[in-house]
């Protein structure tokens, strides 16, 4: 069976633009998103199936199900496409048939979906799965700071541990034929996007490297989130080259509307992202 992929919703929330948007002008950034009558503006929490040689390859998995009532209000979370649960059933999958799990990182609307409330108890989401994340980010995690210490939650990545299903990865990996995680620190010391390469153009899912589509064409939008946002710019210029020599699709997981896009350079040497609108893999958003 050749390579398949699909991009999943699980879900929407609502956060304070000086989050995404940091010190950048309110005039600037509102050319790309309209705030709500709150002034919230809506990040997706989308996530990447790819199928492959009989695996299935699950990464990031949004905020997960166990959600109290107070952080559900908190985020504002809804899901215009469905959860998580219902998108892998749609395309046959069961929690059970994962194979793997990869988190690009360990902030919780990344990695919520991890775990999911058994008896009362977090227990792994994918129970036959191994989780795949940087040993750096593991380490962050499990001693975060006092301005990391409500995004790293313990309960979405400590009983994966304990129940002995983490491998941790010491750098760049490849994860199997086609497949691979690249670290690209900025967002967090240990945040790492994964590339697949498919017979046309190779995929690269994003993730936090440029939350928005926007952040990926202006090098210097740096979200508030990025623990060293000087690290993130020059990473960033990295992989702007890279997208660019390659013609990489790029997945924006956290775009409301530009799910997936080329970037491409103008005559003047700006960078702007082309989205792309059909595909099969945006196949679950209708
Ligand atoms: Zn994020």
């Amino acid at each position: 069976m050749p390579m398949e992929w699909h991009i999943i919703p699980t879900g929407r929330v609502w956060v304070d633009p000086g989050g995404p948007f940091g010190l950048v002008p309110q005039p600037l950034w509102r050319k790309h998103q309209t705030p709500d009558e709150h002034g919230r503006v809506p990040m997706d929490l989308n996530c990447l199936l790819i199928q492959t040689e009989g695996q299935r390859i699950l990464v990031d998995c949004g905020l997960g199900d166990k959600l109290s009532p107070k952080a559900q209000r908190n985020w504002g979370i809804e899901w215009p496409h469905g959860t998580l649960r219902e998108n892998l059933a749609k395309l046959g999958v069961a929690p059970q048939d994962v194979d793997l799990v990869i988190d690009t990182h360990l902030h919780s609307d990344h990695c919520g979906g991890n775990t999911t409330l058994i008896e009362g108890q977090p227990r792994p989401t994918f129970p036959n799965a191994e989780y795949l994340v940087q040993r750096v980010e593991w380490a962050d995690a499990m001693h975060p700071d006092l301005r990391t210490r409500n995004t790293y939650l313990p309960e979405n990545y400590r009983p994966v541990w304990q129940a002995g299903q983490f491998r941790f990865l010491h750098g760049d990996t490849k994860i199997v034929n086609g497949v691979r995680c690249v670290v690209t620190p900025g967002h967090t010391r240990g945040h790492q996007v994964v590339i697949v390469e498919t017979a046309k153009a190779p995929v690269l899912f994003v993730a936090d490297l440029a939350s928005y589509a926007v952040h990926m064409e202006r090098a210097a939008w740096v979200t508030a989130y990025d623990i060293a946002p000087l690290e993130n710019i020059t990473t960033k210029q990295r992989w702007q080259a890279w997208a660019l020599e390659h013609q990489a699709l790029l997945v924006f997981e956290h775009d409301t509307t530009l799910r997936l896009g080329k970037l491409e350079k103008d005559d003047d040497g700006r960078l702007n992202v082309r989205p792309v609108h059909e595909h099969p893999a945006l196949a679950l958003f209708g």
